[in-house]
């Protein structure tokens, strides 16, 4: 996608495109911000504009090799992932990257070399990066992209332009929603909420199917309750961890298209590189969904202490569920519940099983809300 058609992130693409007019583009950058807000689009555009066959400051997003890199099958620009149990960026990888960096560019102009989730790396593996960071080879860029700025070595900041991505105003997303997507004013308000400033996660929340799966979430969510037995709160996560694999088999399927298409083009070795690199992919995006999912069911209990407080909601379509649900807990027994979720999120972080994960999480709530129930009913009785 050329950077003129980037919605947001003005200053950064202002900054990025005078640099490449001066011929003072830094040999290293580090994109810094949270999930969804662009970083890997403008990090994309970025080598599609080094590499774009036009050779203009913009890139054409219609060349061989922009729609190469848009389909991450650019022999010169490569990405590097977490990847394995730990999910580490360990030395090895960082290894590789030293090789093959100072080799010429195969096709392109330059070699790109993009981490993704930075912070994943080794101690090792970031001492070894400093080496290419402080002698970066002719003809090459890394860029590292990371939700987690604090998480990296000082060392390494410092040896990077650091671009920090910021949240574009609800009010611009709901615009947008409205002009080009056509939406209805309602929906639109509802998504600039829900995606708070990034306009990547209100695109993709807007795809029918996400919204029925927020409906699906969120209704399942609802269907944990007080009196609920253990094989209905398993049934419940079960149906979780179902959506995540659905969403998983359907994004491999896609990976598989796309390496059966370069197979031709590439070496051996560069394929089973590719192979792992969207392997890794693929776990980190299965990791996000389970985020994303449990991100949903935080703000639909937040919004609950939201009304409690009194204050604005974010899923105001549904305020008469909500509100029916916010008198019968107390703001503590919701703050316990919103902990329990969050832990969870931070179990799966961390490679623990998701399906165990998420029935430890589902009882938890139950446990939650029974509290809740057996406390109104003392009030009750009090009175
Ligand atoms: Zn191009």
């Amino acid at each position: 996608m050329p950077f003129s058609d980037v919605i947001g992130q003005e200053q950064i693409i202002r900054l990025l495109r005078n640099s490449l007019k001066c011929g003072r583009i830094a040999h290293a950058y580090l994109f810094a911000g949270p999930d969804g807000i662009g970083k890997t689009m403008v990090a994309k555009t970025l080598s599609q504009t080094l590499n774009c066959e036009t050779g203009g400051w913009d890139a054409c997003g219609r060349c061989p090799a922009c729609r190469r890199i848009e389909n991450f099958s650019h022999p010169d620009v490569t990405w590097v992932r977490p990847a394995g149990l730990s999910r580490q960026i360990g030395i090895d990888d960082i290894r590789r990257l030293r090789q093959q960096i100072s080799l010429k560019p195969y096709q392109g102009r330059k070699k790109v070399y993009l981490i993704t989730e930075a912070d994943r790396m080794t101690a090792q593996a970031s001492n070894a990066l400093l080496k290419t960071l402080e002698e970066p080879p002719a003809n090459s860029m890394l860029i590292l992209i990371t939700s987690h700025p604090a998480s990296l070595f000082p060392t390494i900041i410092s040896r990077c332009q650091m671009m920090r991505f910021s949240p574009l105003n609800p009010g611009r997303i709901e615009d947008y929603l409205v002009k080009k997507l056509n939406l209805s004013p309602n929906k639109a308000r509802l998504l600039s909420r829900l995606s708070e400033g990034r306009l990547g996660k209100a695109l993709s929340l807007q795809e029918e199917a996400v919204w029925e799966e927020r409906e699906k979430i969120l209704n399942l969510g609802n269907q944990i309750s007080p009196q609920d037995d253990l094989e209905k709160l398993l049934k419940v996560a079960a149906q979780i961890v179902e959506l995540v694999s659905d969403f998983r088999h359907e994004l491999e399927e896609r990976i598989k298209d796309e390496l059966r298409e370069v197979e031709a083009v590439v070496s051996k070795e560069q394929l089973k590189e590719m192979k792992e690199e969207r392997m890794a992919f693929l776990a980190g995006e299965s990791r996000r969904k389970v985020g994303e999912i449990l991100d949903l069911m935080i703000g639909y209990y937040r919004d609950l202490l939201v009304l409690k407080e009194g204050g604005e909601t974010i899923n105001f379509d549904r305020m008469r569920e909500m509100q029916q649900r916010a008198v019968s807990i107390s703001s503590q027994g919701i703050s316990k519940i919103i902990k329990a979720i969050e832990e969870t999120k931070g179990f799966i972080e961390r490679n623990v099983n998701l399906r165990l994960s998420l029935e430890a999480m589902t009882m938890k709530i139950a446990e939650e809300l029974e509290y809740a129930r057996g406390n109104s009913s003392q009030v009750a009785r009090e009175r």
